[in-house]
């Protein structure tokens, strides 16, 4: 539940306030429970520094609910028996949750080989030229079938960080990078010069 609700926060905002926002949500609620049974303001509060506050605590709040309503409880070891295309059915029935947030439950709270994909995973995919797609979910229907299911948590963790340090979104630093030759991305010679900017190594599944 923890994976889930991180990742939940952490959609269409920065690592750095979505992980503010859940060690908001811990300290002031000690069980998903009492997220469940508060007043949507109290939630709302405490997340609000990621963003979206209103829709994130509507769809937590109504989400909690549905689960303890269906299973009596919030654990999700119900999952556990579950193969990985019927947790993606499962999860899919709740507001506000999609593939990538599921994909990161499988992958962090279950331990299965999925490759979850973000928008800095498909930024970078279609980049070098491993992909050719419009979307995040196309990227991650073509890339879970090419990627060999042993490297594919390590291969995410690992490209989330080469977006972040060197593949950025905004300027990345194809005068560093190490695989600039093989990469196809047509800009990259606009970016042979070295920018000053700032380094963010946080990456909030590591925290919980
Ligand atoms: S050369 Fe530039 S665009 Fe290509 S992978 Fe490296 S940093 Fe990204």
């Amino acid at each position: 539940m923890d994976v889930l609700i991180a990742t939940k926060l952490s959609q269409n905002t920065t690592d750095k306030t979505s992980y503010i926002a859940f060690t908001n949500l811990k300290k002031e609620f000690r069980k998903w429970e009492e997220v469940m049974n508060s007043p949507i303001d109290r939630i709302k509060k405490s997340i609000k520094v990621c963003g979206l506050a209103n829709t994130k605590s509507a769809n937590i709040k109504e989400m909690l609910n549905l689960m303890y309503k269906n299973f009596g409880n919030l654990s999700l070891n119900y999952l556990k028996k579950m193969s990985d295309d019927e947790v993606y059915e499962e999860l899919l029935q709740y507001k506000g949750i999609g593939k990538k947030t599921i994909s990161c439950v499988l992958a962090f709270g279950m331990g299965r080989e999925v490759f979850p994909v973000d928008t800095h995973i498909h930024r970078i995919l279609n980049r070098v030229g491993a992909v050719d797609t419009k979307t995040p979910d196309e990227t991650f229907e073509l890339s879970g079938k090419i990627i060999p299911d042993k490297y594919k948590i390590s291969f995410h963790t690992n490209l989330i960080r080469f977006g972040r340090n060197v593949c950025k979104a905004i300027k990345p630093e194809c005068y560093d990078c190490t695989i600039n030759d093989l990469c196809s991305y047509k800009s990259k010679v606009l970016f042979d010069t070295k920018v000053t900017s700032k380094e963010n190594n946080f990456i909030i599944l590591e925290n919980i």
